[in-house]
Order: structure tokens, then C-alpha cells, then sequence
């Protein structure tokens, strides 16, 4: 379970974050929905440490993200653990950002190898098998330049799920990408949430949204003003900024 609790982050006077509260459980698929701006992308960034809340909690499987206890006092990780915490963690970009001077295979073997996950034949057996799961086998030797854009969004997810993660952040995984090669990588998210993957998604793919998720989560100027079962908040959203947005995007 992804448990995020009170968060608020400001970049200056900005206040991008204003007491989000979300809760994911393990196995389960969230759809974060909301217009530009509204700090989905902060959120995930937060949750994956790429930033740091300046209010607010989050737990992983019940363990604090960025913050030892001791007794009644919080410190920070160091570095080294808050290294070791990102890899419970994995997050897929909308630009992809693949090593482009490792071929697919080395792409999925680098950040294993680094965090002494296995050795390497291990790991080059279960890249291999990564690989298979996005049906991408035939480009284990192939550099990242010479794969279109949704095979490299393939190889981005496969490379995620290699640390094993807890769970799967995705920002907008398919709107760099052609509209021709938007559904074979929402099919591997789907393949993914039906083996039970945790993930929190930002989509503005609706029927992506309404098919995969158990929860679609609405959020609007940096908070969630509705979260509910597909069925209730895509069809009949109560809030009015979720109704405006939706009344355009549906
Ligand atoms: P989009 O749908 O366009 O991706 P979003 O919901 O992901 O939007 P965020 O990227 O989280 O929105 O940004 C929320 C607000 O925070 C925006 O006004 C953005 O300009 C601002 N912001 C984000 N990152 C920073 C930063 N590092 N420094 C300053 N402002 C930032
Ligand atoms: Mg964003």
C-alpha cells in the first residue's frame, strides 16, 4: 500500500501541493486525472523523491519514505538509503530517457547491477525475460535510437520493473508518442495491472483510465477533489472542476 498523507510542496510562492491524501493498495491501479498544472506530475515526484514535501507523509508497504524515526523525532536519509528506498520505486517518463549509449539489454541489466541486486547472468536471464513480457525479445542488442518511440517506452516499463519495484509511477507514458503506438504500450500497462502491478497512473487516455483502474483520482490546483471507481467519477463526477474537465476531455 501506497499511503500518501497531507503532503504540500511550494516552489517559491507557488503553492503546488496543498494537503494531497491518497491511498493506493497493493495490487490495485490508480488514474491520476487533471489539467495542466494542477501538480500530478509533483506528486509522483515526491512520492519517487525526485522532491522533497515540505508538509505531509508518505509510507511504502508501511515503511516512511525519506525520514528514519527515532523515537518521537524524524531525521532524513542519507543519501545512500534514500537511493536504496528509489529503487522500491520505479517511475516511467513521458520521454522515455533510456541510456542511449547502452543497448536495451545493458539498459535493463545497469541499475540492478548498481543496487548489487543479483549477478550478472542472473540478471541478464531475467532482462531477457523482461524483454519477452513486452514482446520485445528480437531488440535485446539494439541501441535506443534505432527503436520507435513505443518500443522504447516498452523498454522503459521493462527496465522499471527490473528493480522489482513496490510500485510503478507512470506520467503521461503515451503522450510523446505517436498515435499509432499508443496502444501497444497501454497493452502492456493493462498486461501489468491484471498481474496485480501496484501503479499510479497519469493518463488523459479516458477509456485507458476507465478499463485498467480501480480508482480514477481527480485532482484540481493542488489537491484531490474527487476519487472513486471509474464508473462514478468519469460518468457522473460531482465536483465542478472535475465535471468542466471532464465535459471536454470525454
Ligand atoms: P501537466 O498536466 O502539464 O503535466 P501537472 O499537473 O503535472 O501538469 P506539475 O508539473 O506538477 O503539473 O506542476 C504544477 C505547478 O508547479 C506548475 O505551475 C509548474 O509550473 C510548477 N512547477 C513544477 N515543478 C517546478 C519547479 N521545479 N520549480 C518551480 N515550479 C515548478
Ligand atoms: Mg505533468
Amino acid at each position: 500500500t501506497v499511503d500518501v498523507r497531507g503532503i504540500h510542496k511550494s516552489f517559491g510562492p507557488l503553492q503546488v501541493l496543498r494537503g494531497v491524501d491518497l491511498q493506493v493498495r497493493t495490487g490495485e491501479v490508480a488514474a491520476l486525472l487533471g489539467p495542466s498544472g494542477s501538480g500530478k506530475s509533483t506528486l509522483l515526484r515526491v512520492v519517487n523523491q525526485l522532491e522533497r514535501a515540505d508538509r505531509g507523509w508518505i509510507t511504502i508497504d508501511g515503511e516512511l519514505i525519506g525520514y528514519r524515526r527515532s523515537g518521537t523525532r524524524l531525521h532524513e536519509l542519507k543519501e545512500k538509503e534514500v537511493l536504496r528506498q528509489r529503487t522500491q520505486v520505479g517511475f516511467v517518463f513521458q520521454n522515455f530517457n533510456l541510456f542511449p549509449h547502452l543497448t536495451v539489454l545493458e539498459n535493463l541489466v545497469e541499475a540492478p547491477l548498481a543496487a548489487r541486486r543479483a549477478p550478472r547472468g542472473e540478471l541478464l536471464a531475467q532482462a531477457h525475460t523482461l524483454l519477452a513480457r513486452v514482446g520485445l525479445s528480437d531488440k535485446a542488442d539494439a541501441y535506443p535510437r534505432q527503436l520507435s518511440g513505443g518500443q522504447q517506452q516498452r523498454v522503459a516499463i521493462a527496465r522499471a520493473l527490473a528493480l522489482k519495484p513496490k510500485v510503478l509511477l507512470f506520467d503521461e507514458p503515451t503522450s510523446a508518442l505517436d498515435p499509432e503506438l499508443v496502444d501497444e504500450v497501454l497493452d502492456v500497462i493493462r498486461d501489468l495491472a491484471r498481474a496485480g502491478t501496484t501503479m499510479i497512473v497519469v493518463t488523459h487516455e479516458m477509456e485507458f483510465a476507465r478499463e485498467v483502474a480501480d480508482t480514477v483520482v481527480f485532482m484540481d490546483d493542488g489537491v484531490i477533489v474527487e476519487q472513486g471507481p471509474p464508473s462514478e467519477v468519469l460518468d457522473h463526477p460531482k465536483h465542478p472542476r472535475a465535471r468542466a474537465f471532464l465535459s471536454k476531455v470525454l
